[in-house]
């Protein structure tokens, strides 16, 4: 195996429950490992413990079993806990990264970064699981006392995609354990390897046995609804697509259970007459070909004003043609594979759709990239050019949908209204991004605009310190923040009567 570990040990390949790490238990699922697959070349890196339904069902009775204890601790002894994981994680960055290349594909300087932001909401939460304030209310009758206190939901759920297989389990496994709740994720099929090792390092930073746990397995729907429908487990938190939360919001309606949904987006970019056009190609490149284009913030849709779109295409297609495609251990390599096959066709058809609407190709747009990738030990199927198409037809799927791959629609507009109604023309609302040098037109358009979050001359907008989130169907909740550990708390009321 090419993945060479530091700490080898990092390579877990089983489930954590009730803090031992084990197979597939007696009535399971066939067959009882899945594969994991690098997916630039193919290569085997490891195969995983494929557990059942009834391995889900046990890390949630180990949840709830550990939550007495746990939610028992003071926030300082929690915070402790969470301290040392977040030191462990920064200590092993190195090999976390080159797990998460190797079982994800996106370039070793990106999955660097994303450990190092896995582990600010550890960092971040373990100082905010100290300040979890309840309230006195001014009382309204002279013989009550009113005031709140906050506690720990219960059980949280979690289920957690590929794209950013190590942020997306801290972003909600720290604020859940800081609030005194216990834990179970089920990470992605495609990537569980980082999740594992997370995981790993959690239990040598102490935390406690069934207080944190782990479901790898490849059937997502059956161990999706054990999470969403058992009694035992009071909030389920997803990243992961628009389609799969409503499926999971239906099935924990039953429970009625506490739910956080991060979704689809389908983030435009608004470039107007008066931008700083290198800033915006900059913004463009750096947001759309991040990943390979497998995030749901970066930019769907490029929206430019018709005076500059010449000037603008010009430049953006120059920047374009130096991206490196490749091996995302590769020094200089900017755009690793797609996470598979189907996506890599998905993506195509999405393209093809478009140019048979009228649509041309200023670069990319095409399947084989054979003559393109140096390396002849890849598998041209995993890569996708990037790609830009002008003159895109409104109703294109590409326009419409999450494209999840290096593909920028061009779009024109010519005046301010007509930018923000196309911005808002669709049915998710995550983030968007908007170029201009006039602050009041920045203001008054950040504020039309239906997204949880706006960049402004900015695209990266991410980090532990605020509320990631979207309206409309991209979600429910915000994570990160000061507002982040409130989706894992209630708030109870007490009314002290006096004599
Ligand atoms: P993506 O487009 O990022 O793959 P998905 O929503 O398909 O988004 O996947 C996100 C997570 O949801 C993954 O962990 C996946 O295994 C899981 N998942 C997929 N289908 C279901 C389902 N029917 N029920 C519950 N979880 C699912």
């Amino acid at each position: 195996m090419a993945m060479k570990l530091q700490d080898p040990t990092l390579l877990k390949t089983q489930c954590y429950i009730a803090g031992q790490w084990q197979d597939p238990q007696a009535n399971s699922t066939t067959p009882i490992h899945f594969a994991v697959h690098n997916p630039a070349n193919g290569e085997l890196l490891a195969q995983v413990t494929n557990a059942s339904s009834h391995d889900a069902e046990q890390a949630i009775i180990a949840a709830h079993d550990a939550l007495p204890q746990w939610s028992a601790l003071t926030a300082k002894e929690r915070a402790g806990h969470l301290r040392d994981w977040f030191n462990l994680i920064m200590a092993h960055k190195a090999d976390l990264a080159l797990l998460m290349t190797s079982e994800q594909g996106k370039p070793l300087a990106e999955a660097e970064a994303e450990i190092a932001y896995a582990a600010s909401f550890i960092e971040w939460f373990a100082e905010e699981a100290k300040r979890i304030y309840g309230d006195i209310i001014p009382t309204n009758t002279d013989n009550k006392r009113l005031l709140t206190i906050k506690q720990p939901v219960g059980v949280v759920a979690a289920i957690t995609p590929w794209n950013f297989p190590s942020a997306m389990l801290t972003r909600k496994a720290a604020p859940a354990l800081a609030a005194g709740c216990t834990f179970v994720v089920k990470p992605a099929a495609e990537t569980p390897l980082s999740a594992l090792a997370l995981v790993a390092l959690a239990e040598r930073a102490g935390i406690p046995p069934g207080v944190i746990n782990v479901v790898v397995g490849e059937d997502s729907a059956a161990l999706g609804e054990v999470l969403a429908t058992h009694s035992k487990v009071r909030k389920i938190t997803f990243t992961g697509s628009t389609r799969v939360g409503k499926i999971l919001l239906r099935q924990a309606a039953q429970s009625v259970k506490r739910v956080s949904m991060e979704l689809g987006g389908n983030a435009p970019v608004l470039v107007f007459e008066d931008a700083d056009i290198e800033k915006a190609v900059a913004g463009v490149i750096a947001s759309k070909y991040r990943n390979a284009g497998q995030t749901c913030i970066c930019i769907n849709r490029v929206l430019v004003h018709k005076n500059i779109k010449e000037q603008f295409i010009q430049r953006l297609v120059e920047q374009v043609n130096t991206l490196q495609i490749g091996l995302g251990t590769r020094a200089g390599v900017d755009i690793g594979p797609l996470i598979t096959h189907q996506a890599v066709q998905r993506v195509h058809a999405l393209v093809v759709d478009a140019l048979a609407d009228g649509a041309n190709a200023l670069t990319g747009a095409h399947t084989f990239l054979t003559d393109e990738l140096a390396d002849k030990d890849l598998d041209p199927n995993q890569f996708y050019p990037p790609t830009i198409l002008d003159n895109v037809s409104l109703d294109s799927a590409v326009v419409n949908e999450e494209i999840f791959g290096p593909v920028t629609p061009l779009l024109t507009f010519s005046t301010t209204d007509e930018a923000i109604a196309l911005a808002n023309a669709t049915e998710y609302g995550l983030a968007a991004y908007i170029y201009t040098s006039d602050t009041t037109k920045a203001w008054r358009i950040s504020e039309a605009l239906e997204y949880g979050m706006v960049g402004v001359n900015e695209v990266g907008i991410t980090s532990e310190v605020i509320p990631f989130g979207g309206v409309k169907e991209s979600g429910l909740g915000r994570e990160g923040s000061k507002y982040g550990i409130d989706e894992y708390l209630e708030t109870k009321y007490i009314c002290m009567g006096l004599n």
